[in-house]
């Protein structure tokens, strides 16, 4: 395992475990088959682990966190806090739940750009006082736009920058890959660490997995890969991609051959572009909210096109 400097904390492994994977929005799996993976995981190397608020996977972190040591672990989380309240609700929530004194990164959830960070920048003050107690190590932002990429720079407090990159860029919602790329870079030159999401565009590039990994990897601004994973198979074959290893065909089999289903996030908004690009008929709206037909449904991508809310995954 690769490892890379954060700051001066400590070194956090180059693949993060993006734990929304674990959580109730995409896994049914049980808490202690779940940290069985993270446990595998960390056996690799993997000293890196993702979460927010909003996974609502404290608990499982918990579990996972019981029986190590808590410096060799690094924990980033993340909340949609707007001012002191919510903040301290935020950390709490998040020290209590995970049973941890501190967490190593808190951001603030999905940020547009400077003008949104500014309106939550009395929650920023507050975090930034955690920070100064030694309760957060570095505080950052994640987000889906090159707008809050460029902005950041202009913010000091802004330590850890967690932007959605991959191949096709799928999933920036306000421009190109490559504009993207460009403006992670100017990240970089002051001074952010880059961890960066979605990897493979929120399950759509499965298909040559091997390129959207190294796509990523080979951006050295990158610092570290957020992945969300829920086999042994694919921990091990992202592991092998960053270490520039061939995937024995035992595990592409097992790949290959892993169940697969379309899910549409909670926060869909019923506009119903996916449902005229589908030809197998296998959308539709009711009460609101796109439905899938699993029956129909021949795991195209080409609905997850046209929905400018990142809503729809392969998972
Ligand atoms: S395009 Fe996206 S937001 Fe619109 S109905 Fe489909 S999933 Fe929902
Ligand atoms: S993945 Fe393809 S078949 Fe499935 S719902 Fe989307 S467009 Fe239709």
């Amino acid at each position: 395992m690769e490892y890379i400097d954060l700051f001066d904390t400590g070194k956090v492994s180059r693949i993060c475990y993006g734990t929304l994977s674990l959580s109730k929005l995409q896994n049914d799996n049980t808490v202690a088959n779940n940290v069985k993976l993270l446990n595998y995981a960390y056996q690799k190397g993997v000293n890196f682990l993702d979460t927010a608020e909003l996974y609502d996977n404290y608990s499982l972190l918990r579990e996972f966190l019981k029986d190590k040591k808590r410096e060799d672990i690094f924990i980033s989380s993340k909340s949609y806090a707007y001012d002191k309240k919510t903040a301290d609700y935020s950390i709490n929530k998040a020290l209590k739940e995970m049973n941890t004194e501190y967490i190593d990164i808190f951001m603030l959830h999905e940020l547009d750009n400077g003008n949104n960070f500014l309106g939550h920048y009395k929650a920023v003050e507050r975090f930034l006082e955690y920070k100064q107690k030694g309760i957060i190590k570095h505080f950052g932002i994640s987000t889906h736009r090159i707008k809050a990429v460029n902005d950041c720079i202009k913010y000091k407090e802004i330590e850890i920058l967690f932007p959605i990159l991959n191949i096709k860029g799928i999933g920036i919602q306000d421009g190109t890959v490559d504009e993207m790329i460009k403006n992670i870079k100017l990240a970089k030159n002051n001074n952010k660490f880059i961890l960066s999401m979605k990897p493979y565009g929120g399950g759509h590039l499965i298909n040559d997995t091997k390129k959207a990994f190294n796509y990523v990897k080979n951006i050295k601004e990158v610092d570290s890969i957020a992945v969300g994973m829920r086999t042994k198979e694919e921990i091990d074959a992202n592991l092998l991609y960053l270490e520039g290893k061939k995937i024995p065909s035992e595990i592409t089999e097992k790949l290959n051959t892993q169940q697969r289903k379309l899910l549409v996030s909670y926060w869909c908004k019923g506009c119903g572009k996916c449902v005229e690009r589908c030809t197998q008929n296998a959308l539709s709206i009711k009460d609101n909210k796109c439905h899938v037909d699993m029956n129909k449904c021949v795991l195209c991508s080409y609905c997850a096109d046209v929905c400018d809310e990142f809503c729809i995954k392969i998972i």
